[in-house]
């Protein structure tokens, strides 16, 4: 991987956006090419392209697009994180290290204000999540557009992921991914 891409971030990718944020959105994890390549949560890929979108959109940050950790970008009240910080084999992740990696994802949810809520992208983060509080996987069930209350009083939202497939095929759609952002920062 270095030799191949000498110039990748290729280490574990950071936490982006505010760090007093209203809303944590949490992503799979860093693509190849994309949050591997950057050092920053879906950038250099396809799979931000609708996530920064939206957030300009809905006046959350000051740029449509997400490039490169220079660019300029800011967030406001809104924090992108990954349930699984390093890239994974075959851009696949295995159960294994989304559980090496939760008490991660635990110690960021431990950082958040009182009153930030949860935005998980796709069913792997929301499981992530429920690992998180040390619940049961069964015990919140994940659907696009749902709304579950968390142990401490906090939200998670869900959504689908916004992954090339997901939009491209049309199962998430600027309008379906919008509306469930909409109310999560309502
Ligand atoms: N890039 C990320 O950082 N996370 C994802 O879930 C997908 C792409």
């Amino acid at each position: 991987m270095r030799e191949k891409y000498p110039s990748y971030f290729a280490a574990p990718v950071p936490a982006f956006g505010d760090a007093s944020p209203k809303l944590l959105v949490v992503g799979l994890a860093p693509g190849m090419h994309g949050a591997n390549q950057t050092g920053r949560p879906f950038t250099g890929d396809y799979a931000g392209v609708l996530l920064y979108q939206t957030l300009f959109d809905l006046g959350l940050s000051n740029s449509p697009v997400s490039e490169h950790v220079d660019d300029g970008l800011e967030l406001t009240g809104v924090r992108i994180t990954n349930a699984v910080k390093c890239l994974p084999p075959q851009n696949k992740p295995e159960t294994s290290e989304i559980k090496n990696c939760n008490p991660f994802l635990t110690h960021e949810i431990d950082q958040l204000p009182s009153d930030c809520n949860l935005f998980a992208l796709g069913l792997v983060a929301h499981q992530a999540v429920l690992r998180a509080y040390g619940l049961k996987l069964s015990s919140l069930k994940f659907a696009h557009g749902a709304v579950h209350e968390l142990p401490d009083g906090r939200k998670l939202y869900d959504s689908y992921h916004c992954s090339r497939y997901n939009t491209q095929t049309k199962r998430l759609t600027t309008e379906m991914f919008q509306d469930v952002f909409r109310v999560a920062v309502s």
